[in-house]
């Protein structure tokens, strides 16, 4: 089953994404609690790694001229959503009148302003080749360790999202 695609900018759609997100974790089926499980787990994924990928972006990315923090990227996917319920987080107010392509509204003075387990996904796993290539030069064995975590990171997730579906 595909799960619904969210837009920045459509606050309809994403409500209902959310209140579907809040049936499921508030319904009685005892997956519910396996649900939770799984998310937790995926959080400390999150945990495990932030120390490699803060080794691995800080130094590039805080001389970057351009930056890719952009309010598009910060919204979340329904994804995204499932993962926060799952470890019981609030959901993040999204200004949408903000301009899509204009500096992400969580963006503060010293970088991001959320923790990484609160960010939309896609703004774990991208990295612009001039990075990738960068840590990849200076410290290949940080850097295949670190793909290694990614990986696991997406089939964790996945496994989170297929267990969803199935209460769907
Ligand atoms: S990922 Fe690439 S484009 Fe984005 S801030 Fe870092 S260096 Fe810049
Ligand atoms: S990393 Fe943070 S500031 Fe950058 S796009 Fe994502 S939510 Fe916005």
């Amino acid at each position: 089953m595909e799960l619904p695609e969210l837009v920045y900018g459509d606050n309809y759609g994403l409500i209902k994404a959310m209140k579907l997100v809040e049936a499921v974790f508030d319904s009685s089926s005892p997956s519910v609690y396996n649900l939770c499980q799984l998310g937790h787990g995926l959080k400390k994924r999150f945990y495990n790694i932030e120390p490699l990928l803060d080794k691995f972006t800080m130094p590039v990315c805080a001389k970057c001229p351009t930056g890719c923090c952009v309010n598009s990227h910060g919204f979340p996917d329904f994804e995204d959503l499932i993962f926060f319920k799952s470890i019981g987080l609030s959901w993040l107010k999204y200004d949408m009148s903000k301009p899509e392509h204009g500096l992400c509204q969580f963006l503060g003075p010293i970088g991001c302003s959320l923790p990484r387990f609160n960010r939309s996904y896609r703004c774990t796993w991208y990295f612009c080749n001039s990075l990738l290539d960068t840590f990849e030069k200076i410290d290949n064995k940080s850097f295949m360790l670190f793909d290694e975590q990614l990986y696991r990171m997406g089939l964790a997730r996945n496994s989170l999202i297929d267990m969803f579906k199935h209460l769907l």
